[in-house]
């Protein structure tokens, strides 16, 4: 069985540069059982309906502004997996899916698969997240996605645990990060170890600093989609670590 991940994705520059963030990415690459297909499910697809990715060539989406024209130059070519769609749609049944042509593979899921899988050679899928329902929502199309992970699917999330852009510190990001990131990421990741949902899926009531860690739910809810596929017997680590701007968490989080 296949492990799924979270990665805290942070900075579009991430993308093209080369640092402790990336090259952890890379070791995961490197290091994990190669997946025949990847279900990513991105904070910057967040929008109302629950949509996946069809076609073949997903196009790689720039939704971003104002950085330089390199990272806009950049395209990752993986292919899609039209299969994998329909098995998404046909796990997640009743809910209605809608298979999306129109999107693609957005920032929050190419910065990373750039260097996880350089060579843009394992198929994408795309999922939505459906910003009209709750995390609990969430969490459970996780679970029942959960099957895909032994049929060679890599279910990766792509946001952030702590993500807070207006307190975000543009000309320091190697400074310290705030008391209250550290303090909330902390406490999930006691939650996480001990494997006590609820709590993470109550995340604005996990203590005083819920609400600058997560002042928006789009780059936390991709972790439930992961946490949802867990299984009894897996472990949880966190193969990337570290803080950006002092108030971005860029843990990873892997399940089995
Ligand atoms: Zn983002």
């Amino acid at each position: 069985m296949l492990p799924a991940i979270f990665f805290g994705h942070g900075n579009p520059m991430n993308a093209i540069s080369e640092n402790a963030f990336t090259a952890a990415w890379r070791r995961f690459g490197l290091t994990a059982p190669k997946p025949r297909a990847i279900l990513a499910i991105s904070a910057h697809w967040y929008v109302p309906g629950t949509g996946v990715t069809v076609s073949t060539a997903p196009r790689t989406i720039h939704d971003f502004g104002g950085f330089p024209e390199s990272l806009y130059a950049v395209s990752y070519p993986a292919p899609g997996d039209p299969a994998l769609a329909h098995r998404v749609e046909q796990l997640l049944q009743p809910l209605p899916v809608q298979l999306d042509s129109a999107w693609g593979l957005d920032h929050g899921t190419w910065s990373v698969l750039c260097h996880v899988y350089p060579q843009a050679d394992v198929p994408v899928v795309q999922l939505s997240i459906d910003r009209a329902k709750p995390a609990a929502f969430h969490y459970e199309i996780g679970r029942k996605l959960a099957p895909l992970r032994e049929e060679g699917v890599l279910i990766a999330g792509s946001g952030n645990l702590v993500h807070n852009l207006r307190a975000y510190a543009w000309d320091r990001p190697q400074a310290d990060p705030f008391d209250w990131t550290v303090r909330f990421e902390d406490r999930a990741r006691e939650l996480m170890l001990a494997n006590e949902t609820k709590p993470l899926l109550d995340y604005g009531l996990l203590g005083p600093e819920s609400a600058l860690a997560v002042p928006t739910p789009e780059h936390y809810l991709p972790l439930l989609y992961v946490l949802g596929a867990r299984q009894p017997a897996d472990a949880v680590s966190f193969p990337v670590e570290g803080f950006d701007g002092r108030s971005i968490s860029m843990l990873s989080v892997q399940v089995g």
